[in-house]
Parts: C-alpha cells; sequence; structure tokens
C-alpha cells in the first residue's frame, strides 16, 4: 500500500494531466440571475447563449412569486424523504399537473433528473429483461442501466434498421419484457429521436418504449408537451410513449428537479422501490409552487413556446446567411460546426470577449473532429440581441480565418 498522502499527489498529477489535454473546464461566474443578458463576476455584460432557459422561465415575474408564495405557505424544506413526512400537497398537486401534461396516468418527483434515470431501470427490470439504449444517450441514462440487472443492448444513434436488429436479437434470445430507450432530443446536436418510428417497431416487437425529455418538455409540440406530441404520440391527450423523464431544471423554470411520468403501476413500483427516491430528501416547496405556475403558463398560452420557436428560426436563419455551417433542423439547440477544437476554443473565447456567451464543446464530448459551439436559444432573447450575437459570431469567424 502507497502512503496516504501520495493519494492527494497522484489526485494532483490527474488534475495536471486534465490541464494540459486542455480538458480542464472553468467555471465562469455569474452575478445575475439566468437570463438572456448575464453579468459576470468581473463586471462585464454577456448576451447568454448557453443556458437551458428555453422560455425565459428562469427569472420569469410570475414564477418567482409562485416560489415566494410557496416559501411563505409551505415553508423551505421539508427535512425528509417523500415516504417518511416529506410529501405536501403541493407535491402531490404538481405530480398529478405534470402526469396531464404529458398524458400519462400519473408522475413521480426527484432531486434530479439524473435521479429519475439513476432510479428508474433497477426496480422494473430483472435479469431476464433487456434495456436496449440508443449509443448517445445521456450519462444519467447510461449510469440508471448500469444499476440494473436487466440485459443491455445498444444500437447505433438514430439507426432504425439497427434498433430493430436488437429488437429482433432480444425476441430471439427469449427476453421477458424489453425497453427501448432514448432521448427525445440530444443535447450536443439537437437531434430530435424519431419516436413515430420507433413506436411501430416496438409494437412489432412487443418492446415497451421510454424516453427523456430534458431538452424538450415545455416546448417541443404544438402545446409544447414534448416530443411524444411532437410526433403524433400524444393522442387524444394520452402519451402513447410508455415512460417520460424529465427534469424541471430546464425549460420549467430551471431551478432543479426532475420526475418520470407513466402507467400507474410504474409510478406505484418507483415509490416503493426507487432508490434516489427512497434515500433522498423531499424536493423544496418554492420549486413545487413555482413549477405548477409554470404548468399553469404553459397550459393558459403558447406565447412563451413560440417566441422560442420563432428566435430558432431567425437565429438559424442569420447564422447561416453570415456564412457559417451549422447542423440542420429546428431545435433552440443549434451546433454551429467548427470541427477543428482549438478552433472552437478560440472562438469561443473571442465571442466572450465581444460579450457573446457561448461554450465550445470538443472530443470527448462530441466525436473527434467534431468541435462545435453549440447555441442554445430562449424565449427571451429578441431578435435584435440576436442579431448583435451573429455579429459578433462573423467578426471572430473572419478573425479566425473560419469565414472567408
Ligand atoms: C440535463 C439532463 C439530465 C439531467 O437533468 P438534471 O435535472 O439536471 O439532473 C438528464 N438527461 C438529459 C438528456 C439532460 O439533458
Amino acid at each position: 500500500m502507497r502512503e496516504p498522502t501520495e493519494f492527494l499527489a497522484d489526485l494532483e498529477a490527474r488534475l495536471q494531466s486534465l490541464r494540459e489535454a486542455g480538458l480542464f473546464k472553468q467555471e465562469r461566474v455569474l452575478c445575475t440571475p439566468q437570463g438572456p443578458l448575464v453579468h459576470t463576476a468581473d463586471g462585464r455584460e454577456l448576451i447568454n447563449l448557453c443556458a437551458n432557459n428555453y422560455l425565459g422561465l428562469s427569472a420569469h415575474p410570475q414564477v418567482i412569486e409562485a416560489a415566494h408564495a410557496a416559501l411563505r405557505s409551505h415553508g423551505y424544506g421539508l427535512s425528509s424523504v417523500r415516504f417518511i413526512c416529506g410529501t405536501q400537497d403541493l407535491h402531490k398537486r404538481l405530480e398529478q399537473r405534470l402526469a396531464r401534461f404529458l398524458g400519462t396516468d400519473d408522475a413521480i418527483l426527484y432531486a434530479a433528473a439524473f435521479d429519475a434515470n439513476g432510479g428508474l431501470f433497477e426496480p422494473l427490470l430483472g435479469e431476464e429483461d433487456v434495456v436496449i439504449s440508443d449509443e448517445l444517450n445521456h450519462a444519467s441514462i447510461i449510469d440508471g442501466i448500469r444499476l440494473c440487472k436487466a440485459r443491455r443492448m445498444r444500437y447505433r444513434h438514430d439507426d432504425m434498421a439497427d434498433l430493430e436488429r436488437q429488437l429482433q436479437q432480444a425476441q430471439a434470445e427469449g427476453a421477458r419484457f424489453s425497453m427501448v430507450f432514448t432521448d427525445g432530443v440530444f443535447s450536443m446536436d439537437g437531434t430530435v429521436a424519431r419516436l413515430d418510428e420507433m413506436r411501430t417497431l416496438c409494437d412489432r416487437h412487443g418492446a415497451w418504449l421510454a424516453i427523456d425529455e430534458c431538452h424538450a418538455t415545455g416546448f417541443m409540440g404544438a402545446t409544447g408537451r414534448g416530443t411524444h406530441q411532437h410526433h403524433g404520440l400524444l393522442v387524444d391527450g394520452r402519451s402513447r410513449v410508455d415512460i417520460i423523464t424529465g427534469t424541471l431544471g430546464k425549460a420549467l423554470g430551471g431551478a432543479s428537479g426532475g420526475f418520470t411520468a407513466g402507467p400507474q403501476p410504474v409510478i406505484d413500483l418507483l415509490r416503493q422501490r426507487s432508490r434516489p427516491y427512497l434515500f433522498s430528501n423531499t424536493l423544496a416547496p418554492p420549486i413545487v409552487g413555482a413549477s405548477i405556475a409554470v404548468l399553469d403558463l404553459l397550459e393558459s398560452s403558447t406565447t412563451l413556446r413560440d417566441a422560442l420557436h420563432a428566435n430558432t428560426r431567425h437565429f438559424r436563419q442569420a447564422i447561416r446567411a453570415a456564412g457559417f455551417e451549422i447542423k440542420p433542423g429546428d431545435h433552440p439547440i443549434v451546433p454551429i460546426m467548427v470541427y477543428d477544437a482549438v478552433i472552437a476554443q478560440r472562438l469561443s473565447a473571442r465571442l466572450l470577449e465581444l460579450g457573446v456567451y457561448a461554450v465550445g464543446f470538443f472530443y470527448p464530448v462530441v466525436p473527434q473532429g467534431q468541435a462545435r459551439i453549440r447555441v442554445q436559444l430562449s424565449a427571451a432573447h429578441d431578435p435584435a440581441m440576436l442579431d448583435r450575437a451573429v455579429a459578433a459570431f462573423a467578426q471572430a469567424g473572419h478573425e479566425l480565418g473560419l469565414l472567408k
């Protein structure tokens, strides 16, 4: 055994190799609420193009007021897990409202979507069962699947022929139950999963279809219900996707919290057996009250959703007109392709100097040679702000020789 003091030296060495590989993540300190414009600790104002604040609700007056109201009426925290003494009327109301919004029987709250995914598979699936997962699924899905005893199969990203091969193999090998799991929208590309085709394949092979809607709930589909609505899988208000996980930490207000929505026996069993639910604290009342107010807003009008999509169309058109290549699509995640990791970092740094906050992503977060700046639009941006951002992109792009 090595000296315990060497442990710290070993950690320092690992940190140093992250720095040398250019993989060390620096956190930028903001001193304003989350919004389309933010101020950094050094007093600069930035146009913010990298928050998941899709509907601009992170600092919305009605949301803040609802959080205050719940804080006053229901207190700061519950000091308990749900099943001991941590369930308030507010929690039950939010679960019912989420289920209605998404078209499922019921829903269950978690401290985070990471926990919703982490605690989903193990209670539901045993070793006779199979989970078939898109190879680019979110880390929390990968971890959740690792924790369960079911056989794990992967299909190539967004490849329906490969998914069908995996389904056939699961059937041939005598799987009891199969569950296909995908991100509804993939966060690095803004790719929307082909849920309509996936539903058909799952029906053909007797599999369940489950999705993670962190980048969809609140704004995908005609009334913002999610990718299932976008693909015609919300029929008479009922979801044709079996299980939906999602977050309160992105479009739905941006605080924190997650949920799983689905058939009654699924939710009932998760309440009995899902470890992150059983062994982690109740969601704080201000978040729960504010989330109910968010659903009130979204069910009463599509104004925010419509503004988000208008901003998305505007930005996608303008950045292309400026000469940049973007991944095609219509999602508010807009990957601006740079390919070269060093140039992507330089572009992001130069944009920051020009007052635009947009982060570069490169290997291993995206495949080798696929470096990009990922922009995320918000309903809270306005077109003039976006035009200023595009002008900064154009200037930086010319300076770096990316644009001719
Ligand atoms: C952000 C994200 C999560 C985690 O959500 P939290 O509520 O922040 O834990 C899970 N899945 C996907 C696809 C995400 O993008």
